[in-house]
């Protein structure tokens, strides 16, 4: 370990990721591999807030002199009150992942999810297209960020899925006035994949079905069209049983982490003043953090 890099300066730019528990986020090892691959005098700090601590938490960024910080579970949406700003994208998807302490002390929150889904689609499946019907898989948190992307880019039709139908629906409500494209909500079951799948142009999983300890999901692949392309937003593991059914199909692939890794760009940008690459060597940094 070098002590110089750990020796911080009084000039040290500071953010961090508010949530509870934080001992599982990945976002300090991956924001500490860029500012040691860019030299930058900066430290990202895992900010363990317990409950009823968020608004002493967020109200305290500015007098610490943070430039910002990520927040995950369980605050994306009950920190949004406590902000002076608010942008159209996180207005939209309900919930705020990115805080930035402006020069003025106020603090503006944003939701880089959306872009993270997409950039990394657009990384790992470059010969996507917006043109034909897409199905989402699911409709808690996650989902709501990825519908909005895939809207947003212009997709024809959102076919989204879930087990409990009238969160899909509500899901479908709160989207659709914002955008021309029809959204439908379905419910995840066999027959009404069958029905939806053999047009598609792109099917995501945002369920929580294929993480480590859950079941898998369980679907039949053969029916999508063999220039489909299959995401899973899950990336512990990264090759989950869905993306390993679509493989042998022959189907394209995109796994979970890039999501991860290309949501991070914008706050990383906001907070220490350069743009960060994802690469194959941040990739499997990141990757050696979970254990995989
Ligand atoms: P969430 O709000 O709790 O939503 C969970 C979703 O999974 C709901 O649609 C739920 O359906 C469905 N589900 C759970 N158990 C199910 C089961 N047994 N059968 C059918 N459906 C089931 O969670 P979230 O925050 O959206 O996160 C979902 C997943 O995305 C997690 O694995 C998370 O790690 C991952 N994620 C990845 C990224 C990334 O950057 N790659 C970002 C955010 C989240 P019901 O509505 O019927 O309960």
């Amino acid at each position: 370990m070098n002590p110089d890099f750990l020796a911080h300066s009084g000039k040290t730019l500071l953010a961090g990721v508010i949530g509870w528990p934080v001992a599982h986020s990945q976002s300090p090892r991956l924001h500490a591999y860029w500012l040691a691959e860019r030299g930058i005098d900066g430290a990202y700090l895992p900010l363990a807030v317990p409950p009823g601590g968020l608004e002493a938490a967020v109200r305290g960024l500015p007098a610490l002199g943070f430039r910002g910080a990520n927040v995950t579970i369980p605050y994306k949406e009950a920190v949004i009150p406590l902000l002076d700003r608010v942008s159209p994208v996180a207005r939209r998807i309900g919930a705020v992942n990115t805080l930035i302490v402006e020069a003025d002390g106020t603090i503006s929150g944003t939701n880089t999810d959306a872009e993270g889904f997409i950039e990394n689609l657009r990384d790992r499946a470059p010969a996507w297209r917006p043109d034909r019907p897409v199905a989402v898989l699911g409709a808690g948190g996650a989902a709501r960020a990825v519908c909005a992307a895939l809207l947003q880019a212009g997709v024809p039709e959102l076919r989204l899925f879930n087990r409990t139908l009238e969160k899909a629906e509500r899901l479908a409500q709160a989207l659709g006035p914002d955008f021309a494209a029809p959204i439908r909500a379905l419910p995840l079951a066999a027959a009404d994949w069958a029905k939806a799948a053999p047009d598609l142009g792109l099917a995501v999983n945002t369920t929580s079905l294929g993480m480590t300890g859950h079941p898998p999901l369980d679907l039949d692949l053969g029916c999508l069209p063999a220039d489909a392309v299959v995401a899973d937003i899950v990336y512990n593991p990264l090759r989950t049983p869905f993306l390993a059914a679509a493989e042998n199909r022959g189907l394209a692939t995109v796994d979970g982490l890039g999501m991860l890794l290309f949501q991070a760009r914008a706050g990383f940008a906001a907070w220490f003043g350069q743009t960060p690459e994802v690469t194959p060597d941040l990739r499997a940094f990141v990757l050696r953090g979970l254990g995989t």
